[in-house]
């Protein structure tokens, strides 16, 4: 990459879903170090009476949680989709809409309320990993499903407003249009290569080197080129895979190392629990082959400069397009060089 992008402001494209992003390197001369606020956060207990998915609990619906010990999952009681219902399009003039359905679920991570992925043993994320997959395979082999959507909202930042460690399922009867750019550009792509866009790019960067935050046998996690979000990153497969169903026990095992690292680094950089919405994309799940789709985790991370400043998307960015001033370049330098142990267990 030219000298000239270090310092001048220059768009970057995004070979996933055809969009450009603004980069304006010449507003920070370099990466912030990161201001350390002092503001004491409490350990919360194991167990709390007044938590929704805490186990043996009583939830909104009047439901009680069963006393589990590993990864539970149940339907979400505030469902943003629901099950059948009318299938009807309406068209009138310039007003168009259509019937959707679908299902959501939540995935409590652990039994235990105090904890969070990067202080989650090893073996417990896989079981996490596992849990994903058995919804992935359970909800797609619906035929009311064509698409599963895996996401957490992590942090009040993002709108979580239970501290309790969980994710969410939002599985729908079509393929949400995040989804369906994604598989226009992988396709287009493998169409002229018979090669995996994902895979490709992987390859440059593992050389480039300048990008990449952690690798291990299976995965590589590096701030991708595009990255939207100050800490953006993405978790990506060395093997080509359509989805996490495709995942061997060794492949979960080095996906939960990554995972809990990643977030290990997150949380050490402004010394807090870091708040983010990770969302894991594969292929629809209607039946069709998907040969070009190799499957990602993104990780969108509000946070810019300390555990309570975080970067806004208004003005330009709504009305014209993302942008960003410290450089991909310098955020994977930043967290790559933060320390591998969780900064409470120092
Ligand atoms: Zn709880």
């Amino acid at each position: 990459m030219s000298e000239d992008f270090n310092t001048h402001p220059h768009k970057r494209y995004n070979i996933l879903t055809g969009e450009w992003i603004l980069v304006s390197p010449h507003r920070t001369k370099r990466p912030w170090q990161g201001r350390l606020e002092k503001v004491a956060e409490e350990k919360r207990p194991s167990y709390d009476a007044d938590c929704f998915l805490c186990p043996g609990n009583k939830r909104a619906s009047g439901d009680t949680n069963p006393d589990y010990v590993e990864p539970y999952t149940f339907r979400n009681d505030f469902s943003a989709l629901l099950p059948g219902g009318p299938q009807e399009d309406f068209e009138d003039g310039l007003l168009k809409a259509s019937s959707e359905t679908g299902l959501c679920r939540v995935v409590c991570f652990s039994p235990d309320h105090s904890l969070t992925l990067p202080v989650m043993e090893t073996e417990d994320v896989i079981k996490v990993i596992q849990k994903w997959k058995e919804e992935y395979a359970d909800l797609g082999s619906r035929e009311d499903i064509n698409h599963v959507m895996i996401f957490e909202n992590k942090g009040d930042m993002m709108g979580c407003s239970n501290p309790h460690p969980h994710g969410q399922i939002w599985a729908q009867l079509s393929v949400p249009v995040e989804v369906q750019k994604k598989t226009e550009h992988q396709k287009k792509y493998w169409e002229r290569n018979k090669r995996s866009l994902l895979g490709d790019y992987l390859e440059q960067e593992l050389k480039l080197e300048e990008r990449i935050v952690i690798k291990n046998e299976h995965f590589v996690a590096l701030v991708p080129y595009w990255a939207i979000w100050p800490y953006e990153t993405m978790i990506i497969p060395r093997r080509q895979m359509q989805h996490i169903g495709q995942l061997t026990a060794e492949e979960e095992k080095a996906y939960a190392e990554i995972l809990k690292q990643l977030t290990i680094k997150y949380d050490n950089l402004f010394q807090t629990s870091f708040p983010y919405s990770s969302g894991i994309h594969q292929q629809p799940t209607n039946n069709s082959d998907y040969p070009e789709w190799h499957f990602h985790m993104s990780f969108y991370p509000p946070l810019l400069r300390s555990k309570t400043v975080k970067k806004f998307m208004v003005g330009y960015e709504l009305f014209a397009g993302p942008q960003r001033d410290i450089t991909a370049e310098q955020a994977a330098e930043t967290l790559r060089e933060l320390p591998e142990k969780h900064y409470t267990q120092e």
